[in-house]
């Protein structure tokens, strides 16, 4: 067992209500410069929808990711040793320009400068590329609240899951649903991104599992762009060099969640630390379509288990990261209630970003024109949600209904469970049924409400301690001197972990 420490996250998607706070606090404090201007290390999407860059799902066209071979080895689909260097130089899967946009700004300086004349100077869109006027025609988030447009939602690639009937039931204008998907790097424990790197220059820091690219030793081969199939590697085309999401690791290391998170409206986001054995990654990422949440469930390690514990501490983790994986409200959602399944898990790159899906407000559909909406049998109306089982599975359980069928009842059981309260009802027969069905107890229902309805910012985010900065000092404590003028306050953990 070769235990080690990731800093892991869940997003809460039945909260997210699409305000893009998290994308504009991420982009102001990390993109805001010139050749990044077209990165959203953050982005939320509307689903269904093409995403951005457009159908970055489409592994056919991008080739994202790894696949496992007739001889069941794990191989990236991208390149191969024999490709690889020719795929340096030019590469046919890499998105284009198109794929994205053109970034744009407006000739603002015309607003004051104009000269005197008849109509209101105006401020038309300019190229931030070539300073060139130009038309806009895409953006980053072009398709946002358009469930239904026949450009973006129909082309979904989670849709060809579904029958044509399912489709059309979709998108009949009097049930069209859709949800926000917001997408940051998963900082995935099997990333392709750092295996296609040809340089070296990407890479997992040991003692949190963030993914970093090194600036120093990049050469702006883009074989990660093409591997990543979440397309959150981006090539900053002034610099020459790739840039992508560093869950902004100079906050994480002053006590501080990332941007996105702290300006979250909907308070989706949650952080903590997960450990997990490096020695199954491999053989785990290789399992069938229909076992691969399973599978990935079981790389994950329980913190309370002493033979855990002994080898998290033989890897020189912490006791305080210990600390920190017993507190993680990510174990709590992944694996106590399993409740949070990953993006694409059939990527196989181990995604350490985990998705609670949303239970859609109004379950039923429209049958011949009346509005239906089964009531005897209580689980039935999952199957009536508006946004189908298939298209759920298809994103987050590699196409496993049962996987999103069992989170979707005891999100439904929790709801009544808490109306059944508010109503004096908790002991009836009809409540212990729903959770007995849905496999939860009272006190499991009650957790699982506390922390996804009324959490704190120190239920939300427990940040693995400081790490870093205490190794290389070589294990000194912090400073009588200090007495917190430093503002980390207590923050700043004594002991060293590396
Ligand atoms: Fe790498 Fe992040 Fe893409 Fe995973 S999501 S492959 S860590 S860039
Ligand atoms: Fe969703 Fe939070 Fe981002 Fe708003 S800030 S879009 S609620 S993830």
């Amino acid at each position: 067992m070769d235990v080690r420490a990731q800093t892991a996250m869940v997003f809460h998607l039945d909260k997210c209500i699409g305000c893009h706070t998290c994308s504009v606090a991420c982009k102001n404090i990390w993109t805001d410069r010139p050749g990044a201007e077209y990165m959203w290390w953050n982005n939320v999407e509307t689903k269904p929808g093409t995403g951005y860059p457009t159908l970055w799902e489409d592994q056919v066209n991008y080739k994202g990711g790894w696949e496992v071979t007739d001889k069941r080895e794990l191989k990236l689909k991208s390149q191969n040793k024999k490709n690889f260097w020719l795929k340096m130089f030019y590469n046919p899967n890499q998105p284009t320009l198109d794929d994205y946009y053109e970034p744009w700004t407006y000739e603002y300086k015309h607003l004051t400068d104009a000269k005197l004349g008849d109509d209101q100077p105006t401020a038309r869109p300019i190229s931030q590329i070539t300073g060139e006027p130009i038309d806009i025609e895409a953006g980053p988030n072009w398709d946002d609240d358009l469930s239904g447009s026949p450009i973006y939602a129909e082309n979904d690639p989670n849709l060809s899951q579904l029958s044509e009937d399912e489709k059309r039931m979709l998108f009949e204008i009097e049930s069209i649903s859709m949800m926000y998907l917001p997408r940051i790097c998963n900082h995935c424990a099997n990333p392709s991104c750092v295996a296609a790197c040809p340089s070296g220059a990407l890479y997992k820091r040991g003692e949190d599992g963030i993914v970093l690219v090194n600036q120093d030793v990049c050469r702006g081969w883009r074989n990660c762009v093409a591997a990543c199939p979440y397309k959150k590697i981006y090539f900053n085309w002034k610099t020459g060099k790739s840039e992508k999401c560093i869950l902004c690791y100079p906050r994480i290391e002053t006590g501080q969640p990332p941007a996105c998170f702290h300006s979250c409206v909907g308070r989706i986001r949650y952080m903590g630390v997960l450990l997990y054995d490096a020695d199954r990654v491999e053989e785990a990422m290789k399992a069938p379509l229909n076992s691969l949440v399973e599978s990935q469930r079981s790389v994950l390690l329980d913190p309370f288990d002493p033979e855990v514990i002994k080898g998290a501490k033989e890897n020189n983790i912490s006791p305080e990261m210990i600390d920190s994986a017993q507190n993680s409200p990510v174990w709590n959602y992944v694996m106590k209630w399993k409740l949070a399944l990953p993006l694409h898990p059939e990527f196989r790159t181990l995604p350490m970003l985990y998705y609670v899906p949303p239970l859609l407000p109004v379950m039923g559909k429209i049958g011949d024109g009346i509005y239906e909406h089964k009531t005897e049998d209580f689980f039935a109306s999952i199957e009536q949600a508006r946004l189908p089982m298939k298209f759920l599975a298809s994103l987050f359980s590699a196409g496993n209904l049962n996987e999103i069928r069992s989170v979707m009842k005891k999100l439904l059981a929790i709801r009544h469970f808490k109306r059944a309260e508010s109503r004096k009802e908790l002991g009836s027969d009809k409540i212990r049924k729903i959770l007995h069905e849905s496999r939860m107890d009272p006190e499991e229902a009650e957790a699982i409400y506390q922390l996804t309805s009324c959490p704190g910012p120190y239920e939300r985010f427990v940040l693995p301690p400081l790490q870093r900065e205490e190794a290389m000092e070589g294990g000194e404590e912090c400073p009588e001197s200090c007495k917190g003028s430093c503002g980390l306050g207590d923050v700043q953990t004594p002991k060293r972990g590396l």
